[in-house]
């Protein structure tokens, strides 16, 4: 089992060091765990869901220390990044400059009209134009080449009452442009434990309709439980794994 999607309490919404993650792989044999902690951002935009700049160089030691300590493990370094184009070169300028093995790109929030939509406004419902901005800044994302893979491209699901028509047409939109630049898409299990929290009635994300669609598209997948704590390393991967094999995703692996 690998998890390459993992947060420290840094993020000001996890809890746990690199230590503390290291401890529970060991003993839920976890042979291969990557840090993706959410990559501070030069304009402090939404700075308190992510690490101060001042605190960068310190995550990165502990996962270099992290992983001095414990030579049997394969640990990776990396970041989680909110795309914006304003932020491309300086994702790139930190990557090379604290030599990460990847970045994982994401899209929490996106331009609409002026403004800033986030995917996570409890009771909002994307309409189609909505969905479409969506899609449109998770592509732009994925065309920047940066990104080693995209995190949850079904978290607009968290903003749909059902599945309908819209949302295929954007997903396609999405999976078209994954298969063309050949960009692995994360089968990210927090929705779950999220939508049960949410009180929801369906799981938002994965979504199982989106994940049935990448099949056609043949998209590669990879599963991860976008842990925030030490004790959710692992948490609902099966449920990710068993959809990655009902729908015969190819597995991709870092
Ligand atoms: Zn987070
Ligand atoms: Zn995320």
């Amino acid at each position: 089992m690998n998890n390459f999607h993992t947060h420290t309490y840094r993020c000001k919404h996890a809890k746990g060091d690199v230590l503390d993650y290291i401890k529970m792989a060991r003993l839920k044999n976890v042979g291969e765990l990557g840090f993706s902690d959410h990559t501070p951002l030069p304009d402090g935009w939404w700075q308190d869901v992510r690490m101060g700049m001042d605190e960068l160089e310190g995550y990165v030691n502990a996962v270099l220390e992290g992983r001095k300590q414990n030579p049997n493990m394969r640990i990776l370094l990396g970041l989680e990044c909110d795309y914006s184009p304003d932020y491309v070169s300086f994702f790139q300028e930190i990557k090379q400059r604290y030599q990460m093995d990847y970045l994982i790109g994401s899209i929490h929030a996106f331009p609409y009209e002026g403004e800033s939509v986030g995917c996570f406004q409890e009771g909002k419902v994307f309409d189609y134009k909505m969905l479409k901005a969506y899609a449109e800044s998770f592509v732009k994302a994925m065309q920047t080449g940066i990104f080693t893979f995209m995190a949850h491209p079904d978290l607009f699901c968290l903003s749909l009452n059902g599945w309908n028509p819209e949302a295929l047409s954007v997903s396609a939109y999405i999976l078209e442009a994954a298969k063309a630049l050949d960009m692995p898409l994360e089968i990210n299990c927090s929705g779950i434990k999220k939508s049960m929290d949410m009180g929801k009635f369906e799981i938002a994300y994965p979504k199982r309709e989106f994940w049935e669609l990448a099949a056609g598209f043949g998209v590669k997948g990879i599963v991860s439980s976008d842990a925030h704590t030490p004790e959710s390393l692992t948490q609902n991967m099966d449920a990710g794994f068993y959809l990655q094999k009902e729908y015969q995703i190819e597995p991709f692996v870092l």
